[in-house]
């Protein structure tokens, strides 16, 4: 079966959306501001930025993120909760979002690391998917 809808929510519902396609495979990423976000590793899938339908954003807040390595990043989050659901390089053809926000079962897999220069000191990378020193340059993303 193709997985061509996929819903999701921050944990107090105050900020829903679906996509309307596929999503790409999640990155893990280990650089340092994903880990002050998200409290650790963030978990990405990706949508294309027209797939992507906010059905409920009245406590979508976004952050201007200055010291990602992306410019022009900006961070959404649910300004009730406190929920980290996307990162949207603006600009760019897709809006990546973040795995646990997915009500399940998402289909997804992991696609692999990025940004490990910057991984903390307090973990391990224990699988074999690919990884990347920073950026996979979409490498990692098949489709
Ligand atoms: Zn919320
Ligand atoms: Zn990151």
């Amino acid at each position: 079966m193709d997985v061509a809808l996929h819903r999701g929510r921050c944990l107090c519902g105050a900020v829903r959306y679906q996509v309307v396609g596929r999503l790409r495979d999640v990155l893990f990423c280990h650089c340092a501001n994903c880990r002050r976000v998200h409290g650790h590793v963030s978990a990405y899938a990706s949508a294309k930025r027209e797939e992507l339908v906010l059905l409920e954003d009245h406590a979508l807040t976004w952050y201007r993120s200055e010291s990602d390595e992306t410019p022009g990043v900006h961070r959404g989050f649910c300004r009730v909760c406190g929920s980290s659901l996307f990162w949207d390089p603006r600009g760019q053809d897709h809006v990546y979002v973040s795995a646990g926000t997915l009500d399940p079962p998402t289909g997804l897999h992991g696609a692999g690391h990025v940004w490990t220069s910057q991984a903390g000191d307090y973990y391990d990378i224990c699988d074999d998917l690919p990884q990347a020193d920073g950026s996979s340059g979409g490498r990692f993303l098949v489709r």
